[in-house]
């Protein structure tokens, strides 16, 4: 694509294929499953949980993580270099000069990218790498075309294995004023934690942001109370899972993996959960969150499509919690369809609360204006669709996906441009009575709800 964002192919969240990953040995199936839910019922004790219990969580979250969980988090990834050599690690980040990139695009300049932020509505904001502070220049030009363009809208926080964010880099940051947040992985410091102590003197909050090593539970379980006493606003513990390259590495350890599309570590889960649950047992006052493959499968991964939804959603069409966008149709060739258009229309609701489908001449029309109808409607259907943010790499520009399915542009200011595509999510979705009462009513049928929530809880492991 001509201009100055462009579509990368994404490096770094796939994973190998790995199909040879240790599973859970049968025999240690029900007693992790006893396990897990004896510490969740710990936790629950002195904490909550966020996100239909996808979330256990001690304290308040970061307003960053509340930004991820509202699907309004985007994540620039300033280059790809850093000296941290984590074993989890999901590329060799030995690239430097390597172009920076958020979710799937790659940014030709930091106002490019600010563009991208505000027309997509992300009210937070992170830098990665790499390790950021390891390209200062870059970070502070990006950081200040957030913070010009969107002001107090946006929360900004910076992620740093700590070595390089010390001394005048950080004062640089500290004084610039557009971070809010600065976040330690102090595991790639065999969890030193100067850099950590300077930063929290500097006012800014600070969260410490690491993956749970099963191994080094006992020190990270003795790492709390300091972390609290040092100032530390929030721990993060990630699930280890399976990115980009570190599969071998993790398949080194003695991990027992999930079966999801992304494999995650067992052990790791385990150790996260009893950490807060030792938190919770010893009083550290200190908000913890525990941030697993479950949570991101469900809330986080979902970012980009809610994202493109809410952009090109017309007012007869919903944008539901899974990110798809819900179209509610009444037959063209029935008289509901015509009654409720011409009563409508009669009461002053803004035309573009309904629309005909140029093909079909069905009605979609926003659930609301079902109380136009006098009699019951029995003939209603629903569809979703998934919204699709692309750019020129996945051939929108060449009359490849684009021909297939109906595209909406979005215009990125000066040389940028990315589009919605729409595609069919589901098939044409029978709605008898009752179920387009509660739609109606703003409730969603029970015959809907697979499409339309998010699931509750952590399923068991297998
Ligand atoms: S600090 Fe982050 S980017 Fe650097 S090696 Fe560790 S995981 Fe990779």
């Amino acid at each position: 694509m001509a201009g100055d964002v462009e579509v990368l192919v994404r490096l770094g969240l796939a994973h190998d294929a790995a199909t040879d990953l240790p599973r859970l040995p049968a025999e240690r199936v029900a007693p992790a499953n006893a396990r897990r839910r004896a510490l969740l019922r710990r936790i629950a004790g002195g904490g909550g949980f966020a996100h239909k219990g996808t979330k256990p969580h001690l304290g308040p979250l970061s307003p960053g993580c509340v930004r991820c969980g509202e699907r309004a988090w985007s994540c620039m990834f300033l280059n790809h270099f850093c000296n941290g050599g984590c074993f989890f690690c999901p590329d060799a980040m030995d690239s430097q000069g390597a172009p920076p990139f958020a979710e799937r695009f790659v940014f030709r300049s930091p106002d490019a990218y600010a563009r991208y932020v505000e027309r997509l509505g992300f009210r937070g904001v992170s830098f990665s790498g790499g390790d950021p502070f390891l390209a200062l220049d870059s970070l502070v030009a990006h950081v200040d075309a957030v913070r010009d363009r969107l002001g107090d809208r946006a929360y900004v926080w910076v992620y740093t294995n700590g070595s390089a964010a010390r001394g005048a880099r950080l004062e640089r940051i500290a004084a610039g004023g557009g971070v809010d947040e600065l976040r330690f992985n102090i595991a790639a410091w065999d969890y030193d934690l100067a850099a950590v102590a300077a930063a929290v003197d500097t006012g800014l909050r600070v969260t410490v942001e690491i993956p749970a090593v099963p191994e080094d539970r006992a020190r990270l379980a003795r790492l709390l109370p300091e972390l609290a006493r040092l100032g530390v606003a929030h721990l993060n513990l990630h699930q280890l899972m399976v990115l980009g390259a570190n599969g071998p590495a993790l398949r080194a350890r003695p991990y027992s993996f999930t079966t999801s599309a992304v494999p995650a570590v067992i052990e790791s889960e385990l150790c996260a959960l009893e950490l807060m649950a030792f938190a919770v047992a010893e009083g550290v006052p200190l908000p913890i969150n525990y941030c697993g493959l479950i949570y991101k499968e469900r809330w986080q991964n979902a970012t980009l499509e809610l994202r493109a939804a809410t952009l090109v959603a017309q007012p007869c069409e919903e944008v539901v919690e899974t990110g798809l966008l819900r179209r509610l149709w009444l037959p063209g060739d029935g008289a509901a369809a015509a009654t409720l258009v011409a009563r409508a229309a009669a009461s002053g609701e803004p035309a573009a609360r309904w629309r005909r489908d140029p093909e079909s001449d069905a009605l979609c029309a926003h659930p609301a204006l079902l109380r136009h109808l006098d009699a019951p409607v029995a003939d209603a259907f629903v569809t979703y669709h998934r919204c699709l943010l692309l750019g020129a790499a996945d051939g929108v520009e060449d009359d490849g996906a684009a021909a297939t399915h109906p595209c909406h542009e979005v215009d990125l200011g000066p040389g940028g441009r990315l589009v919605v595509m729409v595609v069919p999510a589901s098939p044409p979705i029978p709605l008898d009575v009752g179920a387009a009462r509660a739609l109606r009513a703003g409730d969603t049928p029970a015959a809907l709800l697979a499409w339309e929530q998010v699931r509750f809880g952590l399923p068991d492991y297998a």
